[in-house]
């Protein structure tokens, strides 16, 4: 396994090698290093490096990693990118910086609630069910209209729209509408691309890649 901080390079390089022909700033690009399942021992290495934007798909597993690594460093941004229970929106509250997995009005409700209460508003990611999929997360792209409308009228401050593309599909068509649905709803933000199709997700205008594999490698 190469190192940590040749893995971040080489990522960096490829966001940085896209932006160009897409007439795009890499600053405009934020890569979310996803080290869900991956111990201290993986983590240090890529925050030694440089990288300070981390995800996690679980409040409880972030719970027990973060606290330490953010006090030695006050200035890692933790984003809470997989599915959130309504029963877990207080704790995501305090423990994250960006939610990106708000799709439900009972989430909403939940998450208006915490926020409330702990005298702090996160930015929420709406994830959108971009491939209208049975089982998967996401705001029905029916829906979107009146739920953005309830996200605001909530007083959550929108950072815009989420999606996972179904898998083993070309993603490009999906990632387009997604850009399409946040232009419609005025959003700047797009948290799209993961190891397998993030230069594609910047030249169609992601603000936000989740990048797990590619810098840490494979999970166990
Ligand atoms: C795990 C995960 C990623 C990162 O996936 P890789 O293929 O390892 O880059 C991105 N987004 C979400 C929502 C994930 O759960």
């Amino acid at each position: 396994m190469e190192s940590a901080a040749t893995a971040l390079e080489e990522v960096r390089g490829n966001i940085a090698r896209v932006c160009k022909p897409a007439r795009r700033k890499p600053e405009d690009v934020t890569l979310i290093a996803v080290s869900k399942t991956k111990g201290v021992d993986a983590i240090q290495p890529l925050i030694d490096a440089g990288q300070r934007v981390f995800g996690e798909n679980r409040v409880q597993e972030a719970a027990a990693k973060w606290p330490a690594l953010r006090e030695a460093h006050p200035d890692i941004e933790l984003h809470l990118i997989g599915q959130l229970q309504s029963n877990k929106a207080e704790e995501a509250v305090a423990l994250f910086d960006c939610i990106h997995s708000l799709d439900r009005p009972s989430l909403l409700t939940a998450l208006a609630k915490a926020m409330d209460k702990a005298g702090r508003r996160v930015p929420c990611f709406v994830q959108v069910n971009i491939g209208d999929e049975e089982q998967k997360g996401g705001c029905p792209i029916a829906d979107l209209p009146a739920f953005l409308e309830a996200v605001r009228a909530a007083g959550i401050p929108l950072a815009g729209l989420m999606c996972i593309p179904p898998a083993d599909i070309e993603p490009a068509p999906f990632f387009a509408l997604l850009a399409k649905l946040a232009a419609d709803h005025g959003l700047k933000g797009l948290s799209m691309g993961m190891s397998g199709d993030y230069e594609t997700a910047v030249m169609l205008g992601a603000t936000h890649v989740r990048v797990g594999t590619a810098l840490f490698g494979a999970r166990g």
